[in-house]
């Protein structure tokens, strides 16, 4: 018996897009082969879109999908349970996209420039 074992890739990993060697998520440069990974950057920031987000807002809001898509999933869930607060909720929040002044889970803020 070896003492190799093939290992399966934790949930935190990923496999290099250059090598395939397993690096961590996380990773900007695979440590095996030094190639800096391409996927990380679309994968770390939630690429948000001013008019889908209009558009989820306006035809989804109602059930909190807009907050899902910009990554605030505990606003989302009580928007979806609370359909959109009864309407007012949805309504502010389609305001506030329209107006230029609706973030993400990470304070960024959504505007037709992004
Ligand atoms: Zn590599």
């Amino acid at each position: 018996m070896s003492d190799y074992q093939p290992r399966e890739k934790a949930p935190d990993e990923a496999f290099c897009s250059s090598c395939g060697a397993i690096i961590k998520k996380e990773a900007e440069i695979c440590p095996k082969c030094g190639v800096r990974q391409k996927t990380v950057f679309a994968n770390r920031d939630i690429n948000t879109n001013w008019l889908v987000l209009l558009l989820l807002s306006a035809f989804l809001g109602g059930i909190g999908v807009d907050r899902f898509y910009v990554g605030k999933i505990g606003t989302g869930i009580l928007k979806l349970i609370t359909f959109g607060g009864l309407g007012v909720w949805w309504l502010i929040d389609l305001i506030m996209i329209v107006c230029g002044k609706f973030t993400d889970s990470k304070g960024n803020i959504i505007t037709i420039r992004n």
